[in-house]
């Protein structure tokens, strides 16, 4: 059975050995854009988190159980972005 495979496929051998190649490429290049993807997404998210002004901001309590003392229920989520509550710390 196995003799009568290689027999109808030697000769495509060429094509076969062709088709493993780009096969091959096909997995890598999907390998790379699927990191690429990941990449991306994990800056875009860092920027976005980055945007967030709790830590900066004269409300914010560092204490895990009251974050903020306005906005308790805002503080560090994406939500507090452009927070009209927001006071600078430093003022
Ligand atoms: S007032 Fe707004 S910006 Fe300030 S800590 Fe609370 S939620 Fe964050």
């Amino acid at each position: 059975m196995f003799q009568l495979a290689v027999h109808f496929v030697s000769p495509f051998k060429a094509v076969v050995l062709q088709l493993r190649f780009v096969g091959a490429c096909s997995i890598l290049g999907l390998f790379g854009w699927s990191l690429a993807s990941f990449a991306a997404d994990a800056i875009a998210r860092a920027k976005k988190m980055h945007q967030i002004p709790c830590t900066k901001c004269r409300f914010f309590t560092g204490d895990y159980r009251l974050k903020c003392t306005v906005n308790p229920h805002l503080a560090n989520t994406e939500q507090a972005i452009g927070c009209s509550d927001y006071q600078n710390k430093n003022i």
